[in-house]
């Protein structure tokens, strides 16, 4: 038995090598950056105006000139025009490179404006206001984004911004949800009194898709020569094998052996902590192997405490971790670390976690009002409202 902290250095340090691919920007969302993203110039690429109004040599307004020939017109899009003489100016409109010979751009509400002339009628004028310098954001070839950075709309932005129409990213690894268990029937059947519906494998696949990973659902019995069969199958065909169930003590629970036998590492076997106490980790080479205790909380807690952030991770992305506040004290007695279900509420800016108890880790029916769990340390028996404590959200 290993502590939820070596479970999750064992983890950790044992992460999955992925693929890398292109893909087309517009097929990039939600995927992890496999290569540093650089400037392709300068942002801005020229000195951009950035309000409609006038363009002038600020030196000539120090010495008092208010009144303004305007000699022409710069739009957005055009090529740089031209300041002739100093007491001159040009219409500048927002988005536009701004002219030769000006420095200082003044609004059309800091002016009066006839055909052929401007008025300041303002006397808050600032040298090089209103102009979005050259490379003030970023220079030419400087880090935009790193790898490992998760694309979401903005890195969208950014990527379109430097012309990136394809994008190398992490290839996600293969993976197989296999529910075990010979009371589990297909979500689609009448179960006799004595079986029940393989909810877990949905809940899973459901996980997996939040993370933007499709993988295949595979169900088998506890037959220990079926599970070597199907398993050893599994381990040439996928990069990860997510099975629930036949992890514990029982006397059909085959699967740690039956991966053991087929040559897959053990990585650890059972965790000090309460709901997911039987879980069981290996490897094979770059393939991996989690086996969640069946019990669909314990399922559902295993994976979100250890799995996403190892998969995570294994792209090169780092998790976020947070903490929120006991709404309510609580005490659990166990040597265990306490995985407590809780439900969150942001009140006046702080994220508050009112413990949800009653549902053993069998009960899937209180996940309905669970946001995700507490991790309460094994060395404490007491948890005091207005503590906080690491929070893993089951919530995207
Ligand atoms: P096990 O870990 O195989 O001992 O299973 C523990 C409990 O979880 C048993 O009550 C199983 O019926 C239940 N269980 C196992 N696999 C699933 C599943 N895929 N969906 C729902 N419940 C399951
Ligand atoms: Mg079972």
């Amino acid at each position: 038995m290993v502590s939820v902290q070596e479970a999750t250095s064992i983890i950790l340090s044992n992460l999955f090598q992925p693929k890398t691919s292109k893909v087309s920007l517009n097929e990039c969302l939600g995927k992890i950056l496999a290569e540093p993203i650089l400037a392709d110039r300068d942002f801005p690429p020229f000195d951009r105006a950035t309000m409609d109004g006038i363009a002038l040599a600020f030196d000539s307004y120090k010495q008092g000139q208010t009144n303004f020939k305007i000699e022409s017109i710069q739009a957005a899009g055009e090529f740089q025009k031209k300041l002739n003489s100093n007491s001159g100016c040009i219409e500048i409109m927002t988005g536009a490179t701004l002219p030769e010979g000006t420095d200082t751009i003044i609004s059309y509400e800091q002016l009066e404006i006839t055909k052929e002339h401007a008025t300041i009628v303002t006397k808050q004028v600032v040298k090089g206001q209103n102009i979005h310098l050259q490379g003030s954001d970023v220079k030419k070839d400087q880090l935009l984004l790193k790898v490992g950075t998760l694309i979401s709309p903005s890195e969208i932005a950014l990527l379109a911004s430097i012309g990136k129409t394809s994008v190398l990213v992490f290839s996600a690894p293969k993976f197989v949800i296999i529910s075990t268990g010979n009371e589990l029937v297909d979500i689609d059947q009448i179960p006799l009194p004595f079986q029940i519906r393989k909810s877990n494998s949905y809940a899973l696949q459901a996980a997996l898709a939040e993370l933007g990973i499709a993988s295949q659902l595979l169900h088998l019995p506890d037959n220990q020569d079926q599970l070597q069969i199907d398993i050893k199958q599994a381990l040439l065909d996928f990069d990860v094998l997510l099975l629930s169930g036949g992890v514990s003590k029982g006397k059909f629970d085959f699967v740690p052996s039956v991966l053991e036998s087929l040559g897959v590492h053990k990585l650890f076997h059972q965790v000090s902590q309460k709901p997911g106490k039987p879980m069981w980790a290996g490897s094979l080479g770059n393939k991996f192997v989690f086996a969640l205790p069946g019990n669909p909380v314990s399922t559902f807690s295993c994976f979100h405490r250890y799995v996403k952030p190892w998969l995570l991770r294994s792209m090169g992305t780092k998790p976020i971790t947070s903490k929120a506040i006991l709404s309510k004290s609580f005490s659990f007695k166990g040597d265990l670390t306490y995985f407590l279900q809780v439900k969150l509420a942001n009140i006046e800016g702080y994220l508050m976690a009112e413990p949800i108890v009653g549902g053993g880790s069998g009960d899937f029916v209180s996940l309905k009002e669970v946001d995700g769990f507490l991790e309460l340390p094994r060395d404490k028996s007491e948890f005091k409202m207005g503590e906080a404590y690491l929070l893993v959200s089951f919530r995207a």
